[in-house]
C-alpha cells in the first residue's frame, strides 16, 4: 500500500479546510495512512504549504509490530502516554489549526486537547475527512475487496449444509464462522445475521439462540474481514415450499434489488440508486415493509460513507464499492433482504459478490438424503 501517496491526499484536503494540522485516533485511518493495525496508536501529521510530516505515537506494546508495520511516519514509543507524546510533537511542530476527528472522540480526550492547546494550537472538527478519502479504493484495495467478496460468499454453502428445522441460528452462524477462519479470515466484518422464521423480519436478526423453524424465510448477512478489508452480503432462502404470498415478497425485493444495481454507476446520485429499488417495491405494495436504506460504502469498515439513502446527493465515484441491499420486513410474519457489494467502475459497475440470487428452497432435514 502507498501511504504516502494516501498521506499526500489527506494533505492537500487538509490546506482545502484551513488545517496545517491533523490528529488521527480512529483507527481505521491510523491503518489508512500509516500500515498500522495494532489497537492503540495515534498518528498525528503535519502539512505545510509544500511540506509533509508524521508522527506515530504508541507505548511499549507494540514497539515490534509498529517497526514492522508502519509506514511513512516517524515511529515514537515511548513512556509517557501515546496521546500526550503526540500533542507534544504538534505543539513543537508549530500546528496552528488542529483537525481532530470529531466524530471519534470521547468528550474527556476532547477536554484533555483543549486544555494540553490552550493559546497556542486551534482545534477544529474535521469529521469524515479521511472517512471521505477512503471512499475510492485504489487498485490493490480493491483486488483485497474482490478477495473479501468471494471468500465471504464461499460462507453460503456452509450455511445451506447447517439450516434445517431445530437446529439454532448461533449454530448456523458458528459454522460459518468457523469455515471463515479457516479459509483465512481474521474476523467477522459484524455480528453474523441469522434469522428465521418470524425473525427475519428483524432486519438485524444477530443469529440466536432460537431453533429454526420448520418452515419460513431465513435471513443470513454476514461478512469477513481479510487482510483489513470487510465483506458484507445477504441472502434470503426459504425452509420448505414456499407460498404464493412469500414468492411475491421474494420477486419484488429481487426486483428492486437489480434495479437499484442496474442504477449504479459513476455520476450517478446515491439517492437514485435507493430510488430505483424503492419505486419497484412501491409499485409491488410493498413500499411500507422497506424500512431501512438502501445500502452503504464498505471497506476498511463494513460501513463507510456514502450512504445510499432516500434524498442523498453525493455522487458515486470509480472506485466505490457500495452495497446494495432493499428488503420487505412484514412483523408477525417474516422477511426478505437481498444485498451484494457494487464496484463503481469507469464504464458502469461489477457486482463482486459471485452468489446467485434466485430463491432457494431448502427441504426440511427430515428429507434430505443423508
Ligand atoms: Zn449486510
Ligand atoms: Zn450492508
Amino acid at each position: 500500500m502507498n501511504y504516502l501517496a494516501r498521506q499526500k491526499k489527506l494533505a492537500d484536503r487538509m490546506r482545502l479546510f484551513g488545517l496545517d494540522g491533523m490528529l488521527v485516533t480512529h483507527l481505521p485511518n491510523v491503518r489508512y495512512l500509516c500500515g498500522f493495525t495494532g489497537s492503540s496508536g495515534y498518528l498525528a501529521i503535519r502539512a505545510g504549504a509544500s511540506s509533509l510530516k508524521a508522527v506515530f505515537c504508541s507505548d511499549g506494546r507494540y514497539v515490534v509490530q509498529a517497526k514492522e508495520e508502519v509506514e511513512g511516519a516517524k515511529i515514537v514509543i515511548s513512556r509517557k502516554p501515546a496521546l500526550l507524546e503526540a500533542c507534544q510533537w504538534v505543539t513543537r511542530s508549530g500546528i496552528r489549526v488542529l483537525g481532530f476527528e470529531a466524530e471519534h472522540l470521547s468528550y474527556e480526550i476532547y477536554r484533555h486537547l483543549v486544555r494540553t492547546f490552550r493559546g497556542h494550537t486551534r482545534l477544529k472538527p474535521a469529521t469524515g475527512l479521511i472517512e471521505q478519502l477512503r471512499t475510492t479504493k485504489d487498485p490493490e484495495e480493491i483486488e483485497q475487496m474482490r478477495a473479501a467478496a468471494l471468500l465471504g460468499a464461499s460462507l453460503f454453502p456452509t450455511a445451506l449444509a447447517t439450516i434445517a428445522a431445530g437446529v439454532p441460528e448461533a449454530v448456523v452462524a458458528g459454522e460459518m464462522e468457523l469455515q471463515a477462519r479457516r479459509a483465512g479470515a481474521e474476523k467477522m466484518s459484524f455480528g453474523t445475521i441469522v434469522a428465521a422464521g418470524v425473525r427475519s423480519a428483524l432486519p438485524h436478526g444477530t443469529a440466536s439462540s432460537h431453533a429454526i423453524p420448520d418452515s419460513g424465510f431465513v435471513i443470513l448477512d454476514y461478512g469477513v474481514i481479510l487482510a483489513g478489508y470487510c465483506s458484507d452480503m445477504t441472502r434470503t432462502v426459504h425452509l420448505g415450499r414456499a407460498p404464493a404470498a412469500r414468492r411475491r415478497m421474494y420477486k419484488a425485493v429481487l426486483e428492486a434489488q437489480l434495479a437499484s444495481v442496474a442504477a449504479v454507476g459513476p455520476g450517478v446520485e446515491t439517492g437514485a440508486v435507493d430510488k430505483a429499488g424503492r419505486q419497484v417495491l412501491k409499485k409491488a405494495g410493498f413500499e411500507a415493509y422497506f424500512t431501512h436504506s438502501t445500502g452503504h460504502g464498505v471497506g476498511m469498515e463494513v460501513h463507510e460513507p456514502p450512504r445510499l439513502a432516500r434524498g442523498q446527493k453525493q455522487k458515486l465515484e470509480p472506485g466505490m464499492v457500495v452495497t446494495v441491499e432493499p428488503g420487505i420486513y412484514i412483523p408477525g410474519q417474516g422477511g426478505v433482504r437481498i444485498e451484494d457489494m457494487v464496484l463503481v467502475t469507469e464504464t458502469g459497475k461489477e457486482i463482486l459478490t459471485p452468489t446467485s440470487r434466485d430463491l432457494i428452497e431448502l427441504e426440511p432435514e427430515s428429507l434430505r438424503p443423508s
